[in-house]
């Protein structure tokens, strides 16, 4: 039995209206068993316009819910962009930080996911720091070095009872949205590196209870063989976690 409690998350991406979101998560309260969200982590990220919805129909049913971006100041002249604060005021737990594409669409840099990181923090924030490698940097054999710097300039700054609320999601680019998953171990390999970063930035206690994700075209078909393996501890779900069914199987297999 792990130390490290599984963790089942949903991103929704720019889909579902707050009309839309309200029936999806009734969905999954109703599919769910009360007594799996003790044994398991479940955490929606909607967009925005659909947070308050959420923690409506989700309000006591032991499901939490976050969102997929934050600015990291705290307010001002900052137009289209939401707050720390916003978020915690409508009861988000969680935050997704560094998602590939924030990093690929909006030129997110690793400096700029860890000002967000910190702030999060600060803010009582949980961050689900998203890192991961393009096609063409696995091909050339960069993997392990580009999430390795992923990892290090993300945390940087960032102290050793902060990281008990970090989560770390690791996402392959040419895996996200592609229907090509990485195979169990390749994601374990990865994995297995992202706690030796996190024993050479931190210590071998800290990279053993920080909980590391696995996303990019998880399915219901293959989470289970992903979240068997020693060092994945669950996953971030894009596409299927649109789907009641197959977001309720997913978290059922992290058992
Ligand atoms: C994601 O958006 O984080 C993701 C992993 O998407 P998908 O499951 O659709 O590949």
């Amino acid at each position: 039995m792990s130390l490290r409690k599984k963790f089942v998350a949903g991103n929704w991406k720019m889909n579902k209206t707050f009309i839309e979101s309200s029936e999806l998560c009734k969905n999954i309260k109703q599919g769910l068993d009360k007594k799996l969200t003790s044994d398991v982590d479940v955490v929606v990220f909607p967009p925005f316009t659909s947070i308050y919805t959420v923690s409506e129909v989700f309000r006591d049913s032991g499901i939490m819910y976050g969102a997929q971006n934050m600015s990291y100041k705290d307010d001002g002249a900052m137009t289209g962009e939401i707050s720390a604060s916003m978020l915690s005021a409508l009861g988000c737990e969680y935050v997704i930080l560094g998602h590939s594409e924030r990093r690929q669409y909006f030129h997110e840099t690793n400096q700029i996911v860890n000002l967000k990181t910190a702030k999060a923090l600060s803010s009582g924030l949980k961050p689900v720091l998203c890192v991961g490698e393009t096609l063409e940097q696995r091909e050339q054999g960069l993997h392990v070095k580009v999430v390795d710097e992923q990892i290090t300039l993300c945390l940087k700054g960032v102290c050793a009872v902060d990281m008990e609320n970090v989560i770390v999601a690791y996402e392959p680019v040419w895996a996200i949205g592609t229907g090509k998953t990485a195979s169990p171990e390749q994601a374990e390999e990865m994995h297995r590196q992202i706690r030796n970063s996190l024993e050479n930035l931190f210590s071998a206690t800290i990279a053993g209870r920080t909980r590391i994700l696995y996303g990019g075209s998880v399915t219901d078909k293959n989470a289970g063989e992903l979240f068997s393996m020693n060092n994945i501890d669950g996953g971030l779900i894009g596409g299927a976690s649109l789907k009641h069914e197959a977001f309720i199987q997913i978290i059922n297999s992290a058992l």
